[in-house]
């Protein structure tokens, strides 16, 4: 078992879960090449649990593949994941990947469905409870902002705030421990993306899960992050509170890569 047995079978509702019952998730000297290019160079890093935690650096330096070998879309070619100190194999991550939610940039909702549909879908899949399943869909409306009207659109009528939120309600709709968001909103206007940034800190600070979060903006990273991991080449530059990260940068490239994403004048120029 990867975690305890009760959760699985009586999946808790909103804040049910205490810090210490959340799953800790760590990566012991994980690595991933692909060919010639180390996408991943041996990692060692423990995600705190109930905390958010933004992992940022420039294109091509791993964010992407570190998120995938934690939900399990990639193995990794050494290392192990560790999920509350048993190793994630093909024998268990099924049961895992049903505690993660996972959005993504553009939402990737289904077309064809409304949002109320997308939100659901997983859920009478499973054979869930309809009145527990409605129940959690009002739970969710109500956290993202979510009109019941907006939730009979399909995902084109909406805007892409809104299918953010329908994408963020259909991730959190089991009730994962793991919330994963990978670039969620890179796709949307400056405005949008303010307003959401503001409305999606609270929804953080109300979850009580473990939140990891994939971004290229160092201002989003330093309005959301308890924990920040700034990677390049593959590797961990630095991890600490953004106070640390600000006040105490490990090495040139962390202090380049803030002041660059402040849009203060660099020493290399
Ligand atoms: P990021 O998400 O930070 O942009 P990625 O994890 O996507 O970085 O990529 C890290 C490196 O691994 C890049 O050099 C990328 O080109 C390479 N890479 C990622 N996925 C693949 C793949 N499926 N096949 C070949 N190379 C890949």
């Amino acid at each position: 078992m990867i975690y305890r047995s009760h959760i699985v079978a009586h999946p808790q509702w909103l804040g049910m879960l205490t810090k210490q019952e959340l799953p800790i998730i760590a990566l012991e000297n994980v690595s991933k090449r692909y060919a010639d290019v180390v996408a991943l160079a041996p990692v060692k890093y423990a995600f705190r649990p109930a905390a958010v935690t933004v992992l940022i650096g420039p294109s091509g330096c791993g964010k992407s593949t570190l998120l995938r070998l934690l939900v399990g879309l990639v193995r990794p070619d050494a290392g192990r994941v560790i999920v509350n100190d048993v190793e994630l194999t093909a024998t268990n991550l099924q049961q895992w990947r049903h505690q993660i939610g996972y959005v993504i940039q553009d939402g990737g909702l289904f077309p064809h469905l409304s949002a109320r549909q997308n939100v659901l879908l997983l859920a009478r899949h499973l054979g869930r409870d309809a009145s527990m399943i409605e129940q959690r869909c009002n739970e969710l409306a109500d956290l993202t902002g979510l009109t019941n009207t907006s939730l009979d659109f399909y995902p084109q009528q909406l805007s892409g705030g809104q299918r953010q939120r329908v994408a963020l309600m259909r991730a959190l709709m089991l009730d994962p421990q793991v919330l994963i968001l990978d670039e969620p909103l890179g796709a949307l206007d400056p405005l949008t993306r303010h307003a959401l940034q503001g409305e999606l800190k609270t929804i953080f600070a109300q979850l009580n899960k473990t939140v990891i979060l994939v971004t290229h903006d160092m201002n989003e990273a330093m309005h959301f992050a308890d924990q920040i991991i700034l990677m390049r080449d593959g590797e961990i530059a630095q991890s600490g509170t953004p106070e640390e990260l600000n006040t105490r940068p490990a090495n040139p490239f962390v202090s380049e890569f803030i002041r660059a994403h402040r849009g203060w004048p660099s020493r290399l120029n």
